[in-house]
């Protein structure tokens, strides 16, 4: 979509919310003679969910995106408020990462079963150490993939994703085997993912230059997405949004470079689902719109490393953004060390700090992945980029990249980080919206309970079916 475009949308939706005022027209009917027919009500076989059935499901994780986004959207806003039911008070787990959080969202689980509580592994037996988690094999939950495939090996799924690191950790069975139907995706070492019929049809995939993982931009993943719908219509479809995070990280969520993000990522949406609606797949779908995380502004980096030094402890330290996991050399001395950084409480650096006994109280492992102490900062502070670093080490590149050029990051647990949007659209589904206090694992068991699909053996979410009046 081109910009112009995108801005001639946008004056069509504010000239007609100026025309509201005086006219008692239905927007929704105004919008359609516009052009955005999906926004009648009236009638049977158009708009969202009016199919006898959900036919097929797409998942959307608007990467970084705090709860609030969807409503700076205006196509969006007004779809979810029409035809959506929308959860208010939707959380993501700890920490806020998006290798956990798409773990945890496709398992149904907590980090405490699937194992994986942050975006970057570390195995202190091994000595194992992945700067961003790459391998399903370090999964130790079930996936919703795994599981719908071995009900029913014809369910078709795909991803379409603009970051390599879902797929590369979700899209095969945890013996290394590639289980998803499709999958487009970015770059590998410099290798287009994408296969060769995909490629001639959406191109090659359009990176953000910026980014250090070769995130694909939104502009490509959407049209993307749409080829394999019409193409080879996935019954379960995985959409990953990487741009909204990627421009966060570079501008900061509350600056105003990013801000116009929004409305283009809104545009792109708006033109999707008229595409659908042409190809008659609309009212059939089941759209699940959520996020894995959202950011916040960074003013401050705390110097974990050094920190640690001073006082004379030495730790290997997992750098999560927001977090940090403490692997000490000398696992006995959490406690004090708990004490030291839970000192920086006052100083407004440190949020929380927490030896390994109290994980349970943010459902993170204890098999000794996690480390030895959690140590969560205050909304503003960064502890570094993902990545680990020790008190011996040099730091690292990434580390000082972040100390220049990361205004925005995530990984903690303030609200701008956790709260993110969860919005279920679809045949069966009744527009409204709770306050109910709900988790993105609860995402998995609601899809699989609307389709008649194995739950993930794993899953320690619930159905929300009944509170989004499925019937
Ligand atoms: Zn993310």
């Amino acid at each position: 979509m081109t910009k112009k475009l995108s801005i001639t949308i946008l004056l069509e939706y504010y000239m007609l919310v100026s025309r509201r005022k005086f006219l008692t027209v239905a927007a929704s009917t105004a919008l359609a003679t516009l052009g955005f027919p999906f926004l009648s009500k009236s009638g049977a076989t158009r708009g969202f969910g009016n199919a006898e059935e959900i036919e097929r499901v797409i998942l959307m994780i608007l990467d970084g995106s705090r709860y609030e986004y969807v409503y700076r959207m205006p196509h969006l806003r007004k779809i979810v408020e029409n035809f959506g039911f929308s959860f208010t008070n939707a959380e993501t787990i700890m920490t806020s990462n998006t290798v956990a959080a798409h773990v945890s969202i496709i398992t149904g689980a907590y980090p405490e079963k699937t194992g994986v509580s942050g975006n970057a592994i570390y195995i202190r037996e091994e000595d194992f150490y992945q700067f961003v988690m790459h391998s399903p094999r370090h999964i130790q939950a079930e996936t919703m993939v795994e599981s719908v495939k071995k009900q029913d090996d014809g369910i078709k799924v795909a991803f379409v994703t603009g970051k390599w690191r879902v797929p590369s950790n979700i899209a095969f069975s945890r013996d290394g085997g590639l289980i998803a139907d499709i999958v487009l995706t970015g770059y590998r070492s410099g290798i287009p993912i994408t296969p060769v019929e995909y490629r001639n049809v959406v191109g090659i995939p359009e990176i953000h230059r910026q980014s250090l993982g070769s995130d694909v931009r939104d502009s490509w993943c959407i049209p993307a997405a749409y080829q394999v719908i019409k193409r080879d219509d996935p019954d379960f479809m995985m959409l990953n949004l990487a741009s909204t995070d990627v421009l966060e990280h570079i501008y900061g969520p509350d600056s105003p470079k990013f801000a116009p993000h929004l409305l283009d990522l809104d545009s792109m949406l708006a033109l999707l689902f008229k595409k659908l609606e042409n190809e008659g797949k609309l009212s059939s779908t089941l759209f699940v719109i959520t996020s894995d995380h959202g950011q916040h502004n960074i003013y401050n980096v705390f110097n974990m490393a050094e920190f640690l030094k001073k006082n004379g402890y030495e730790a290997e330290i997992l750098l999560e953004g927001s977090s940090a996991f403490l692997y000490l050399r000398e696992p006995e001395k959490r406690g004090e060390v708990v004490e030291l950084l839970n000192g920086l409480k006052a100083k407004g650096i440190v949020k929380e700090a927490l030896p390994v006994e109290d994980y349970h109280r943010y459902s993170l492992p204890k098999n000794g992945w996690a480390g030895d102490v959690l140590v969560i900062l205050q909304e503003g502070w960064v502890a570094g980029f993902w990545g680990l670093t020790s008190t011996d080490a040099k730091i690292p590149l990434r580390r000082i990249r972040s100390e220049v050029s990361v205004p925005g990051d995530h990984g903690g647990n303030s609200s701008n980080e956790i709260h993110v949007p969860m919005i279920f659209i679809g045949p069966g589904i009744q527009p409204g919206s709770s306050s109910e206090r709900v988790s993105i694992v609860d995402v998995a068991p609601t899809i699989c309970d609307l389709m008649g699909w194995k739950m993930p053996a794993d899953a320690q979410g619930r159905s929300l079916a009944e509170v989004i009046g499925y019937a």
